[in-house]
């Protein structure tokens, strides 16, 4: 038998992904008397950290712990969570249909993107069973626990200089490691030098050190750099490919590109936040970005009940 109406709009908002933006959405627009469903697969992009920095009263607790109190104090409100993948997802003539991994169809007035980015490691040898512990890719996460230490950049041309210098901030020892001829513009080279950031470019064969942290980086002709720190440059990707799906504007620079305020995508009723519109990517952003599209979920949906 073919749904009822009311069985196809059982959700005002569907929100795929309950990381730091997911949660921080359904928060708002549960307290808006929204019925909202939230779909996650629980790939969060920062697994791999012990601890999360930079987080207005949460620095220094587990990013696991973030979600569970996010969890917990959506209790009172009429959303429901369900640990499962949104495989597919089609706009129809006032509404979203999704479909869940084992073919259930439910449908929403509103759709919001959460799916958060997957990054993309060095091919390294030694180097993910470090990163999260002794290699990092973000300083303003993890640059404070870093400070004074002996760091190492990985990283080639421009992007490899920029993080360099960055790394400066935090510590006069650093390192750029090329992986390989550097062939920097002279301009690059003479900067680097006036910062006293040496630039070695041997080719890596491995990392080496103990229970995940970083004792030195190792040459292909078996010699050795101490250094007790890496930051490298990840290659990011969408954790999804359901803004696609739908026709919104990706670029690989900015994400999944909000075009209208509060986070309005290029498809009316398609809202995105966090990590997979590439804005600054911290926690505390996703949280921001989700409330402000939840802000404007809520105003459209206003619009369209109260016209
Ligand atoms: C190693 C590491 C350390 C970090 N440390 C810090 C830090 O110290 N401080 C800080 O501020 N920031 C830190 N960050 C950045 C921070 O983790 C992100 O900015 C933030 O978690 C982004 O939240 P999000 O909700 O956008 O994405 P995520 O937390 O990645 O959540 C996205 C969710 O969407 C789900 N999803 C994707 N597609 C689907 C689908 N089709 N169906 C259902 N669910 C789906 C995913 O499985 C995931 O559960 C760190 C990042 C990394 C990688």
């Amino acid at each position: 038998m073919p749904p009822s109406r009311v069985d196809l709009l059982r959700y005002d908002v569907i929100i795929v992904g309950a990381g730091t933006a997911g949660l921080s959405a359904a928060l708002i627009l549960g307290r808006c008397r929204r019925r909202v469903l939230v779909c996650n697969s629980g790939r969060y992009r920062n697994d791999a950290a012990q601890i999360m920095h930079g987080f207005l009263s949460r620095d220094g607790i587990p990013p696991a712990e973030l979600r569970r109190i996010g969890r917990e104090q959506l209790a009172p409100y009429d959303v429901e969570i369900r640990d499962v993948t949104v495989v597919d997802v089609r706009a129809a003539a006032r509404h979203f249909e999704v479909t869940l991994e084992g073919g259930e169809r439910l449908a929403c007035r509103k759709l919001l993107l959460a799916t958060g980015l997957v990054d993309r490691l060095p091919e390294i040898s030694g180097l993910p069973e470090m990163y999260g512990k002794s290699v990092h890719h973000c300083p303003y996460c993890d640059g404070w626990e870093a400070r004074d230490r002996p760091i190492g950049v990985y990283g080639q041309g421009c992007t490899g200089v920029a993080l360099a210098l960055t790394m400066k901030t935090w510590s006069k020892d650093v390192v750029l490691f090329s992986d390989g001829p550097a062939s920097l513009p002279e301009a690059d080279a003479a900067r680097l030098a006036r910062h006293e950031i040496a630039v070695r470019e041997e080719r890596i064969a491995r990392l080496e050190g103990k229970d995940g942290m970083l004792e030195r980086v190792v040459f292909t002709d078996g010699s050795a750099v101490e250094r007790s720190v890496l930051f490298v440059k990840t290659k990011q990707e969408q954790g999804s490919d359901l803004a696609r799906k739908l026709r919104c504007k990706v670029t690989d620079e900015r994400g999944v590109e909000p075009a209208y305020k509060h986070e309005e995508t290029t498809v009316d009723g398609v809202f995105v936040a966090g990590d997979a519109s590439k804005d600054v990517l911290l926690a505390i952003m996703a949280a921001a970005e989700g409330a402000d599209a939840a802000f404007g979920i809520n105003c459209a949906l206003q619009e369209e009940d109260l016209a």
